[in-house]
């Protein structure tokens, strides 16, 4: 099971030692899952906005509008080149789905111009 904590809740969450985190996480979890979820046999965090390679994640965030207001041109191609990333994939923008969609739409377009 994994559990993400982000925005305002982070900044507040990772200003805390070490057994408040976990028993933060933990309080969260047992509101959904009972009270079994405040003893889990193994228990792992990862901060990823402290490892200097990730600095941050777990994904971009568009506000609002952009999406719809500036979509089409994010994806158009510009002359030759093709654009692939999750980023701008119509679905499961984000996650590695996503990611893998728009490099297959990408290259099927390339080699319908062969
Ligand atoms: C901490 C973290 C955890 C995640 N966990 C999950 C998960 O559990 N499940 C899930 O589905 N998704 C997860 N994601 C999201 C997933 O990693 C991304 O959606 C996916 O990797 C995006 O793939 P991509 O090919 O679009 O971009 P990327 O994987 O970012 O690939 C872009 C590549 O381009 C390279 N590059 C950048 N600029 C240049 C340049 N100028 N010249 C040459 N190369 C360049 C980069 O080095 C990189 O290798 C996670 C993301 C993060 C940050």
């Amino acid at each position: 099971m994994a559990a993400f904590v982000v925005g305002d809740r982070y900044l507040a969450w990772q200003s805390l030692g070490e057994s408040d985190r976990r028993a933060a996480i933990l309080a969260d979890l047992a509101n959904y899952f009972g009270h079994e979820a405040l003893s889990p046999v193994s228990y792992d965090e990862i901060d990823w906005p402290s490892k200097p390679w990730t600095g941050g994640g777990y994904a971009a965030f568009m506000p609002p509008g952009v999406w719809t207001s500036y979509g089409e041109a994010l994806v158009a191609p510009v002359g030759c080149i093709y654009w692939a990333g999750t980023e701008m994939a119509e679905r499961w923008p984000d996650f590695f789905d996503g990611a893998v969609r728009t490099g297959e739409a990408a290259a099927a377009a390339i080699h319908a111009l062969l």
